[in-house]
């Protein structure tokens, strides 16, 4: 039974039946496919084992159905060296947790954790080790439907317009959006009806998920709102996809920039690489650039990587009348050397004179080249000091900078 055809998320039968709502006395097993071997990643430790965010891909997917208050006790399918020597995390739970050895095919993997669920369990939910980051809602959404239908997966919605092409990659038909749901895990059943469908499917051909079997068996599979954070770990790209769904607040730092230079006649004054003309210019050992030292600072703190003053000292002759533009790029090196890139910077300089507004467009374009980035992602304002002060008095121009930057995926 497919319902919800309109595309509409919010359209969709979440199947909540009498029995569904709060049921906490329903024996709930959870089987845990992790049976395979993950041969897309080509590398010698099983995917389920690789760390995501600091825990194995497959010690997230178990924990969150441990931890589940509905689930009452779990079923892992392992491949065969696992089983011999399983981690840690599956021997010792606050539930009991069985441990299969997975079979050559996904429905074989289920077959065998599925004669191993309790007698007492009403319902059986099925979840894929390679999707660790389903949500504690998900697995209730699923769970509520299946008690009232009988069987239910989580699904997404199709947004994107779905083609049929043939061999020679041609289109043969567009097929309508309503109709196509990507299946996820969890799959929730009743336990008559997965064990139904497991038996017919013994000796049938490859079905790639368990639903696959219940509808050839004949039952009706509601679809339930799935989760687009309930991603599928395939490939490496995934893992960084889930790296960042997964903690996106770790992904970003932030840095800040300062600095100050006295103005003094017989000097050119450099801003942002733009040679601005003025009676006075910074006075100081390298080209006395202060906002390109601001934004130096910035970013080096934003990796914890010091200041402007330990990679460029002004002891070290190199360093004088030194284009502060090329320390910059310099310093956006140890940047992305630290594994971030930055994603913009912002500049605010103090001076009571000259007016910088016609030299904003060029700083910025000086200091994205820099940074490698572009334009848009860097932002210059000035500002006068009201009179107040040394910069007040046009005897000095101050800078301050904010960088943020995004750890590489
Ligand atoms: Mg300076």
């Amino acid at each position: 039974m497919v319902e919800g055809h309109n595309s509409q998320l919010g359209d969709y039968h979440l199947g909540v039946g009498s029995l569904g709502v709060g049921s906490c006395l329903v024996h709930v097993t959870a089987i845990i496919a992790a049976g395979g071997r993950g041969t897309r990643f080509g590398g010698a430790v099983p995917k389920q084992l690789l760390p995501l965010g600091g825990r194995p891909i497959l010690e997230r997917s178990v924990d969150a159905f441990v931890r589940h208050p509905r689930v009452t006790d779990v079923v892992v399918a392992l491949p065969a060296e696992l089983i011999a020597d399983p981690p840690a995390y599956l021997r010792s739970s606050a539930k009991p947790i069985a441990l299969v050895e997975g079979g050559a095919r996904r429905q074989d993997s289920v077959a065998r954790a599925f004669a191993r669920v309790p007698a007492a369990a009403e319902v059986v939910v099925v979840h894929d080790a390679a999707r660790p980051l389903v949500s504690e809602t998900l697995i209730a959404r699923t769970l509520d439907a299946a008690v009232a239908d009988g069987a239910a997966i989580a699904a997404l919605a199709a947004t994107d317009t779905v083609k049929r092409g043939n061999e020679q990659r041609l289109i043969v038909g567009t097929v309508p959006r309503g109709e196509i749901f990507l299946a996820q895990t969890p799959q929730a059943f009743r336990t008559s009806v997965l064990r139904d469908a497991l038996t017919r499917g013994r000796g049938a051909p490859d079905a790639t998920d368990e639903a696959a079997l219940v509808e050839r068996a004949g039952h009706p599979v509601r679809l339930v709102e799935g989760d687009p954070r309930n991603v599928k770990i395939t490939t490496a790209d995934d893992v960084a996809l889930a790296e960042r769904l997964l903690a996106p607040a770790s992904m970003l730092r932030i840095g800040t920039g300062y600095d100050l230079h006295r103005l003094i006649a017989g000097r050119r004054l450099i801003l942002g690489g733009v040679v601005i003309p003025f009676d006075k210019g910074l006075a100081g050992h390298s080209d006395a650039d202060a906002v390109c030292h601001a934004v130096t600072d910035a970013i080096l703190g934003a990796v914890a990587a010091g200041d402007i003053g330990r990679h460029f000292p002004d002891s070290d002759a190199r360093w004088k009348d030194a284009d502060s533009l090329a320390l910059l790029a310099r310093a956006a090196e140890v940047v992305a050397g630290a594994g971030y890139a930055v994603g913009n910077v912002d500049v605010v300089v103090i001076a009571e004179r000259p007016k910088l507004a016609p030299y904003v467009d060029a700083m910025r374009a000086n200091l994205a080249q820099a940074l490698g980035i572009t334009p848009a992602q860097v932002s210059v304002k000035g500002k006068t000091n009201e009179g107040v002060g040394s910069i007040g008095a046009g005897e000095s121009i101050a800078v301050h900078a904010v960088a943020l930057v995004a750890k590489n995926a």
